[in-house]
C-alpha cells in the first residue's frame, strides 16, 4: 500500500502533502496548488531543478512519523549534531 502523502517540490524546498494527485499521475502537475504537511501552500515546481531543493525539515518529521520511522531529531541527538541549523 502506498504512504498516504506525496512528495512536492515547491516554493524553493521539497515539502510532503497529503492532497490527492489527480489519477493517473504520480506527481503533481506543474503549477497545481498543494497543500504540505507543514500548513504551507506552495505551487507544485517538477522541473529537475526542483527536485534537487532541499527536504522541508517539518514535513521531513510529519511523513517519518507517519511512515513509523525515528524522529530526525533523536538521530541526530544520538549522533551528536543536535546543535543542527533547523
Ligand atoms: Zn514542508
Amino acid at each position: 500500500m502506498p504512504h498516504p502523502f506525496v512528495w512536492v517540490p515547491g516554493g524553493g524546498a521539497r515539502h510532503a502533502s497529503k492532497d490527492r494527485v489527480p489519477p493517473p499521475s504520480v506527481e503533481f502537475p506543474e503549477g497545481t496548488v498543494v497543500s504540505t504537511l507543514c500548513g504551507a501552500e506552495v505551487s507544485a515546481e517538477v522541473d529537475e531543478v526542483s527536485w534537487l531543493w532541499r527536504t522541508c525539515r517539518e514535513c521531513d518529521e510529519r511523513t517519518r512519523e507517519i511512515v513509523g520511522l525515528e524522529p530526525l531529531s533523536e538521530i541526530e541527538r544520538r549522533v551528536g549534531r543536535s546543535d543542527r541549523d533547523q
